[in-house]
């Protein structure tokens, strides 16, 4: 298609936006179904830190701009950046671009993908995930690591990594954001999970109509901003900390080991990491999907 050849010159990947004592993070590459490059990520922290040190915040919303919320990692758009180096702030370890094999991957996927993601998910303010249309692979990621999630009835949710031979997302927090049972029907078919079946397994707060999703998620934002700001950072730790101690983070610190021996596998006995498998592979293998792992 035409936008291979082209720059990625959609302007910001992200934007950011004040709206009384709410702040507005949202992706910025709707020609992609937002999918997620470096570039992104990036721009993500900086807004996430912004809204952190502005006093006058005190809820954080992330949204996705256009159709969908978040069509996954970056693997195919002019704009995919994984060779790129980047200031490093999730975690310390040595820059990915000038390694090879797993000495790579695993560096860069600590930090853009799992390492990210924890940060994200530590942020001392209350963060509402807004998501319409497509939130696949990595878009999970992005919603997960919010403190809850307010779908519009035309959302949908997926993994379909396994069809890499990859056991799901960087961030593997598919048993504990729904029941085990419902996390390996999810991976093992790669399919689609409608909002309302989120809703039912308890991945999804709410549930409303396309037209409401944004009036419904400003209120609830609104309602929670006059609690206390560190009533509310302290609450949020608390939570966080049970949930640990459900095994969450240990659990996704185990499954990024294999998630790695599925990349070294691939890389091993394929032609790359991802089985060869790109956004477009992807997409005709499982309609629809633009993005993967
Ligand atoms: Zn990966």
């Amino acid at each position: 298609m035409s936008e291979q050849a082209q720059p990625d010159d959609e302007g910001p990947v992200v934007t950011y936006e004040v709206r009384g004592p709410v702040a507005v993070v949202s992706l910025n590459r709707p020609r992609y179904s937002n999918a997620q490059n470096s570039k992104m990520t990036y721009a993500l922290d900086a807004a996430f830190v912004r809204a952190v040190n502005d006093d006058a915040v005190k809820v954080i919303v992330l949204a996705g701009n256009g159709k969908h919320f978040c069509g996954g990692h970056d693997i195919g758009t002019p704009g995919r950046d994984i060779h790129e180096s980047f200031q490093r702030k999730a975690v310390i370890w040595w820059d990915h671009t000038d390694k090879q094999g797993v000495d790579s991957r695993f560096a860069r996927e600590s930090e853009v993908y799992l390492g990210m993601c924890r940060r994200w998910r530590e942020l001392p303010k209350p963060v509402i995930a807004m998501v319409q249309g497509a939130c696949i692979a990595g878009g999970l990621m992005l919603a997960w690591s919010c403190d809850f999630i307010v779908a519009s009835d035309d959302a949908f949710f997926s993994d379909p990594v396994v069809r890499m031979g990859i056991p799901g997302v960087e961030y593997f927090a598919h048993p504990w954001v729904m029941n085990p049972r419902a996390a390996k029907e999810f991976l093992y078919t790669g399919g689609r999970f409608t909002a309302q079946r989120a809703h039912e397994l308890g991945m999804v707060n709410h549930v409303v109509p396309r037209a409401e999703l944004e009036r419904t998620v400003f209120e609830m934002a609104e309602r929670i901003a006059v609690m206390p700001r560190l009533g509310l950072a302290l609450t949020k730790k608390a939570v966080n900390q049970a949930e640990d101690l459900m095994g969450l983070r240990t659990g996704m610190d185990s499954v990024f080991g294999l998630h790695h021996a599925a990349h070294a596998h691939n890389a091993e006995v394929d032609v790359d990491s991802l089985a060869g498998l790109d956004a477009r592979a992807m997409a005709d293998a499982g309609k629809p999907t633009a993005g993967g792992v």
